[in-house]
């Protein structure tokens, strides 16, 4: 469980601590007007592609951030074979010098971190501490990744039988990975596959979420810079159709797969049928959740509340660590709703460039609409307690939700996850908690658990029934910093092994026996 209150140090920049946050600024206003592109990106090369297509900030549709071109499946085989063709010669770089290239990418990014975070705020409406924790994860990803590498490469797995014969075991890669990541940590989770992937030794095909192409090109341009081979890397951008070309290849070893569960039971599924299954891939999905936070009587109500809107509301819900389902016990349930409603109506939405902002949009109309779907089919059984309004310069040309406190009859009302700013609420009483974490547990998902409670038996009581992947006690529950809250789920939640800890790199590469002695 990860108890306390913030995110403890990282080795990323922390720029609201120092006295530097009036000149960053400026320096991140410069990149207000950049217009950025991006294409498929083959052995370095743009493919003949369609036409170049404006890309608009989902905060304000007629800001234009750039341009992309998009890529057809025809683009993502040839990446497919480019990246078969390299990986021979990938695999026998030196474990180090992979690994030295993910450090000089940590320290590209902390250079350009000015600019990156511009371009978080405008293609992705990320506010800016969002944008700024968004560089410090992918800066941490690459680091650690890059240290693991070595460790893991340098200390054979060694295992002493009864007899005293000694049998030694090293990782070697396993072959060419496609990694497919979501949108809504764009820079983090767009790097931490592809630097666990390469620097274990394989090569990658990358298909990002088509919603921030532009962050993942730029990504891919300082990779580049940082001297990784053009023929390592391979980028291909597109929707699900271009993600379906990659995953059905066979020439696929790994896939790295990070979105919704519906998702992933797609490539589940393309997998299986491939048409010459001889080497089956690995696939690792992390995926949703329908995160809950159980509050006994116990619980600090103000402390509560600062860590529900952080949790449902911060990102504007779209984490999958998020919020979903607020669960206070009936004791302190009155209170701890009004001073919900309260917190809630000092809530800013607006423009994610603008420091006062407290929320940003939605990513885009799909979302927007699938939220709004949401709120209208809970309809008439359920009890709006609270909903931020949106100002009126945001309700046309962009993609805001009102972040909403919905109290529910029953938890049968809750079915899939809605990936946004809604927050459930449901009461209950002392002897009900055995029968409602059960029901948590039973809507499959198992990703984040908050629990606020001054008794620790309650606490860990709480802890022990829950199948979650990170539990959070006592403080909001977003968040992990890698390398020390190894983070992922379980059920429809992720198959793990959990991202930025110690497990995560063996599942890119195959165990192979490398000698015999005494
Ligand atoms: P999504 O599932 O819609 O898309 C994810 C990626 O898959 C995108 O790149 C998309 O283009 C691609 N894709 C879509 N259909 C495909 C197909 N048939 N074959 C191959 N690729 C396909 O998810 P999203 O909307 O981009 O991201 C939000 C989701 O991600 C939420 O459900 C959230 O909970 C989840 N998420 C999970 C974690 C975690 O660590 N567990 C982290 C971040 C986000």
């Amino acid at each position: 469980a990860i108890y306390g209150s913030e995110r403890p140090a990282s080795t990323g920049p922390n720029l609201f601590i120092d006295s530097q946050a009036t000149p960053f600024l400026q320096a991140v206003a410069q990149f207000h007007t950049t217009q950025w592109q991006a294409s498929a990106s083959i052995n370095g090369q743009t493919p003949q592609t369609s036409a170049w297509q404006p890309v608009y900030a989902p905060w304000d549709h007629s800001h234009q951030v750039g341009q992309i071109a998009w890529s057809s499946p025809e683009d993502a085989h040839a990446a497919l074979n480019a990246a078969a063709d390299y990986q021979a010669a990938w695999a026998q770089v030196a474990v180090t010098e992979r690994a030295d290239i993910f450090r000089r990418m940590a320290q590209l990014m902390q250079t350009h971190l000015a600019e990156l975070v511009a371009l978080c705020q405008r293609e992705a409406g990320k506010t800016l501490q969002d944008s700024i924790d968004e560089v410090r994860e992918a800066v941490d990803f690459c680091y650690y990744y890059g240290a693991r590498a070595q460790e893991i490469s340098e200390q054979p797995l060694e295992i002493t039988d009864l007899t005293g014969v000694i049998r030694r075991y090293q990782r070697q890669p396993r072959g060419v990975w496609v990694c497919i990541s979501p949108w809504n940590f764009p820079l983090a989770i767009f790097l931490g596959q592809i630097s666990a992937a390469l620097v274990t030794g394989n090569t990658v095909v990358a298909k990002p979420a088509p919603q921030t192409s532009l962050i993942a090109y730029r990504a891919l341009e300082l990779l580049y810079q940082a001297g990784l081979p053009k023929q390592a890397l391979h980028l291909v951008l597109g929707a699900g159709e271009v993600g379906a070309a990659l995953t059905s290849a066979t020439q696929v070893a790994g896939v790295a797969f990070t979105g919704s569960t519906p998702t992933a039971r797609h490539i589940y599924r393309a997998l299986a049928q491939r048409p010459q299954i001889d080497t089956p891939p690995v696939l690792i999905a992390e995926t949703g959740g329908q995160n809950a936070m159980i509050v006994d009587s116990t619980a600090l109500p103000e402390q509560v509340v600062k860590d529900v809107l952080l949790s449902g509301f911060a990102s504007a819900g779209q984490r999958c660590s998020a919020l979903r389902l607020l669960c206070v016990q009936e004791d302190i349930a009155e209170r701890v709703f009004d001073l919900l409603q309260g917190a809630m109506a000092e809530l800013r939405l607006g423009d994610p460039r603008e420091l006062a902002t407290d929320v940003g949009p939605v990513i885009d109309q799909v979302a927007q609409t699938k939220l709004e779907a949401h709120l209208t089919n809970l309809g008439a059984k359920t009890h709006i307690l609270a909903q931020t309004p949106i100002p009126e310069a945001y309700q046309q040309q962009a993609t805001f939700v009102a972040p909403t406190a919905i109290r529910l009859q029953s938890l049968d009302q809750l079915g899939e996850e809605e990936f946004g700013p809604f927050v459930h609420l449901l009461t209950y009483r002392a002897n009900e908690l055995p029968q409602l974490i059960q029901q948590i547990n039973a809507k499959g998902y198992g990703l984040t658990l908050g629990i606020h409670s001054r008794n620790e038996t309650t606490a860990a009581y709480i802890e022990a029934c829950a199948r979650v992947g990170n539990t959070y006690i006592n403080r909001n529950q977003i968040g992990a910093v890698v390398g020390v809250q190894p983070f992922g789920g379980q059920g429809l939640s992720g198959t793990g092994p959990k991202a930025g800890g110690p497990h995560y790199l063996a599942s890119f590469t195959h165990l192979v026996e490398c000698g015999v002695g005494d």
